[in-house]
């Protein structure tokens, strides 16, 4: 079975593509799971979200979608939802949806995956100044580590984005920096997406890293996949190449959510 949970269309501003259209090629991608999940409305970076004025047609487009593809794939909701530690929408957060993936994308008001944004604030601040990059990745899982503990959330969406704003691995073992928040996923019932965007960006790899999916596996955390598709292009972008990884390293099956249950399937 092939699954796909991380998908974003024309509503959250920097995407392209309606949902009949991302459905019809992941239709033609052999997807059998496929669920959407644009960021969520929220006060900060608006540029980059949906409108919360737009989160009715979100759902509204996703009904009639389901119902035209219902005999085709099976089609999910849900959003990929800004982790912040202040000050996140309680009501939005129980929203009736399939699930929730939880992203850090900021550390304080730091982007950590958008590079005109990255370069913008090179521009005002020196972040390397204070603080080696083995500090922000500290940071950063840090962030991951609180996620999990909120219990808000399903999936950990792009596990080590980190490593798209240091473009370098720290000097302390990857391994010992996400150590505390791989266990409170653990803990948490949480899944790590395998997210092939990175395959598209400088970094050249998939999120997580090899290293960390060795070590997701050895606690037996479970895992879905994503292609964190931002057009009809990069629907199930490879999809094969990560599902190849993933029974590499020993996993057999993979999650996807309905009303936040966790349906366990093969892959
Ligand atoms: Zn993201
Ligand atoms: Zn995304």
């Amino acid at each position: 079975m092939r699954v796909d949970l991380h998908n974003h269309t024309y509503l959250s501003k920097h995407a392209v593509g309606t949902m009949e259209d991302y459905v019809k090629r992941a239709i033609e991608k052999k997807i059998d799971v496929f669920g959407f999940s644009d960021h969520n409305p929220m006060h900060f970076d608006k540029k980059h979200r949906m409108e919360d004025k737009y989160k009715i047609d979100y759902f509204t487009m996703f009904e009639e979608t389901k119902k035209q593809f219902s005999k085709e794939i099976k089609l999910l909701l849900g959003f990929e939802f800004d982790y912040l530690e202040n000050g996140m929408n309680e009501d939005l957060l129980k929203e009736d949806v399939d699930y929730l993936i939880g992203a850090v994308h900021f550390i304080k008001d730091l982007p950590v995956d958008n590079h005109t944004m990255i370069l913008a604030y090179k521009e005002k601040k020196d972040i390397f100044k204070n603080k080696d990059s083995t500090s922000l990745w500290t940071d950063y899982f840090d962030l991951i580590k609180k996620m999990a503990n909120s219990g808000f959330f399903n999936i950990v969406g792009h596990l080590d984005l980190i490593k798209l704003l240091t473009q370098e691995e720290p000097k302390k073992d990857i391994r010992i920096i996400a150590k505390e928040a791989l266990k409170a996923i653990k803990k948490s019932g949480m899944s790590v997406e395998i997210n092939s965007s990175g395959l598209r960006k400088s970094v050249q790899e998939i999120y997580p890293s090899k290293k960390l999916l060795e070590e997701i596996f050895s606690l037996d955390i479970p895992i879905t996949f994503g292609s964190d598709a931002h057009s009809v292009e990069e629907v199930g972008f490879k999809a094969q190449y990560c599902e190849n990884l993933a029974k590499e390293l020993g996993f057999r099956k993979c999650v996807y959510y309905e009303k936040k249950e966790k349906i366990l399937v093969d892959f």
